[in-house]
């Protein structure tokens, strides 16, 4: 490590201007969060410096006990948190209090509205942390030193909010961090005993670290004042304690601490675990969705504790990736204080504790869909395209998680999914003995989808997947109880138990009858299909793509190609409506450009109508256009139901 002496002004990273801007400004009605935020860091610190005191004793420096101090000068106009957990060092000084470095800071700023009320929320939701104080102070000044670094590599950071920031290296004798805030002139209402407690008690009771402020009392008689310690918050781990003693409130307020929230959770669960393997989880599933939700690796909701002791905060290995929005503490009585990241991925204790809670969840959220419908909407308005991500990650509880999805169908043309599949499965049609679904980049484009013709005439439901997770999801999607999924773009429908005779009948008249023409455009489009065959889909369309029953539905070989992948390529089955008039129209073309013309248009409209990318637009609407010339005249002929 390099020791740099010398004063040196540094400017703030971009975004922690804008932060701070939009801080200052949209948070001014709820000004009193940033002793929650400086107390909240100072507990931090705290629980890192026990994790890492875990192998090294030495880094107490002979103060195991580890508290946070408030302080307020009314003279001076300042207040000061002060703690003696871990300190920072001037590089990790630049690099936290410089910049933010959480993932999804660039979609944080681009989804800021320029509103207010909206983006105060937002903010809350990002987390403000350290630049809170900027609030109510003009002036910030941090010194810290790390433990294990010597008196002489203190660190002095003071800045006033506006663009840039020193930093010199002091002397510290003590380790940890001391945040003095010089507070606006018109802050003064903080400068006193009982708001601060007040406050504190509000927002940060549940701090596992006593909380000291002095105390003043004065002796009546000579007039003379002792200052003592006193401790204001609780300073018991709330997820120790037992339930029926724990409020609403401290809850919320717990909630809000670990998951840097502004709202209360949309659902809490504490539940204590007996037996060989004894451990307690106090989770919560948040009512809004991060910014970051969509980083499958970002697993910092679940905190890990052993005893009361802070482990660590990367909760992989305690929940899968499809429940990565969950927020809490685990506190195992079992595991060894001195369990090291390696142990923990093999652990057979972690395993259970592990499976064990997302059994809990899982059961919460059933009870939730059962007996409030509202909230379980909102959860899966908020989670549901990453919990649905479970069907795939966790085969053990795939028929749980099955029950627990929430589906758009052609039987209720909304894009808010609320069909369930015991729904679909209850509903089925006599003979009918397949789930049937469609899958498509967009809701419109998979509503609309002439594929699901045949099978809206029959008045069969299909389930309509147009997020790009569900690609993913149907390929692993295959049974439920006991029925086989079926992509309607692919393979045989095996609508066979629905069909009557006199259809059965129709069709194999008309495929007798088009034997020609199928003959005829297989050879036109001989390099772009597989096979031309006349299709039991359709009733308005006069051509469709299908997938054979082995290959890659379209839509999810758009979605790999899309992601740079290779996919194996497969050509596609033409499907041709017999009854439509194109069709008709086609068995009297002789002429033989023009015949070809007419199929390749028929497969370019087939590919557009399920939402897929010409390979020629050009060409495409070249023929077209020419198509219209010739038939320019012939203004009653079939030809207009092209449109
Ligand atoms: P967050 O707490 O969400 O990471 P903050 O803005 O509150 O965001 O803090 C930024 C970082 O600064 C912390 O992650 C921590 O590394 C460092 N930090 C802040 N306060 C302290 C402190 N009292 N002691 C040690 N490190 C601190
Ligand atoms: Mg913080």
């Amino acid at each position: 490590m390099s020791i740099d002496n010398h004063k040196e002004t540094l400017g703030f990273q971009t975004e922690v201007n804008q932060l701070l801007d939009l801080m200052i400004h949209s948070l001014y009605s709820n000004k009193e969060i940033f002793l929650r935020e400086l107390i909240s860091n100072a507990s931090d610190a705290a629980d890192k410096l026990r994790f890492e005191a875990l192998s090294d004793d030495a880094l107490y420096e002979g103060d195991t006990e580890l508290k946070i101090w408030i302080n307020f000068d009314k003279d001076e106009k300042t207040i000061t948190i002060r703690d003696n957990g871990i300190g920072m060092s001037r590089e990790e000084v630049i690099e936290h209090i410089g910049t933010i470095a959480k993932s999804g800071t660039q979609e944080f700023f681009k989804s800021l509205t320029g509103d207010k009320v909206k983006d105060t929320q937002l903010i809350g939701q990002f987390g403000v942390g350290f630049y809170s104080s900027f609030i109510i102070a003009d002036k910030v000044t941090l010194s810290t030193r790390r433990v294990g670094l010597d008196k002489t590599h203190g660190v002095k950071w003071e800045s006033a909010g506006k663009g840039e920031y020193n930093i010199e290296t002091i002397e510290k004798e003590s380790h940890g961090t001391e945040v003095t805030l010089h507070l606006r002139a018109e802050e003064d209402e903080f400068l006193s005993d009982y708001r601060l407690q007040e406050i504190i008690r509000k927002y940060s009771d549940h701090i596992t670290l006593p909380i000291i402020m002095p105390k003043v009392t004065t002796n009546e008689e000579n007039d003379e004042t002792t200052i003592d310690e006193e401790i204001v918050n609780t300073a018991t781990a709330l997820w120790a304690r037992s339930k029926s003693d724990i409020t609403a409130e401290e809850y919320t307020e717990f909630y809000k601490h670990i998951a840097h929230d502004f709202e209360a959770p949309l659902t809490t669960l504490h539940n204590k675990v007996e037996g060989t393997n004894e451990y307690t989880n106090l989770l919560f599933i948040p009512a809004r969705a991060p910014f970051d939700l969509w980083d499958r690796n970002n697993h910092r909701g679940v905190k890990l504790y052993v005893r009361r002791i802070f482990i660590m905060d990367d909760n992989e290995k305690l929940l899968p990736p499809y429940l990565r929005f969950v927020k809490g503490v685990i506190d195992s009585n079992d595991l060894p204080l001195n369990i090291s990241r390696e142990i923990l991925q093999h652990n057979k204790q972690i395993e259970s504790i592990r499976s064990g809670t997302v059994k809990k969840l899982l059961s919460a959220l059933e009870t939730m869909a059962k007996n409030e419908s509202e909230k379980y909407a909102t959860f899966w308005k908020e989670f549901g395209k990453v919990f649905k991500e479970g069907i795939v990650d966790d085969s053990n509880n795939k028929e749980r998680i099955a029950k627990l999805l929430r589906f758009s169908t052609t039987y209720d043309d909304n894009s808010t999914p609320v069909i369930t599949l015991e729904d679909y499965v209850g509903r089925m049609k006599e003979g009918q003995d397949k789930i049937y679904y469609i899958t498509a980049e967009s809701f419109s484009a998979a509503k609309n989808s002439p594929h699901l013709e045949i099978l809206r005439k029959k008045d069969i439901e299909v389930i309509l997947f147009f997020d790009q997770i569900d690609e993913w999801v149907s390929t692993h999607l295959t049974e439920f109880e006991g029925k086989k999924f079926q992509s309607v773009t692919k393979g045989d429908l095996g609508l066979g138990n629905l069909e009557d005779d006199a259809e059965k009948k129709e069709t194999e008249e008309a495929e007798n009858s088009l034997k020609p023409i199928i003959e005829r455009i297989q050879a036109a489009l001989e390099a772009k299909v597989k096979e031309v065959r006349v299709t039991h889909r359709l009733t308005a369309s006069p051509a469709c793509l299908i997938a054979d029953e082995h290959g890659m539905d379209a839509s999810l070989e758009r979605l790999l190609k899309s992601a740079g992948q290779l996919v194996p390529g497969g050509k596609p089955i033409l499907e041709i409506n017999p009854n439509h008039p194109i069709i008709n129209a086609l068995k009297n073309e002789t002429e033989e450009t023009r015949f070809t013309d007419w199929s390749h248009i028929l497969f370019d409209q087939a590919l557009l109508s399920e939402g897929g990318q010409l390979e020629d637009p050009a060409t495409f609407v070249k023929r077209l256009n020419e198509m219209f010339i010739t038939m320019g005249n012939l203004s009653s002929s079939p030809i207009i139901t092209l449109t």
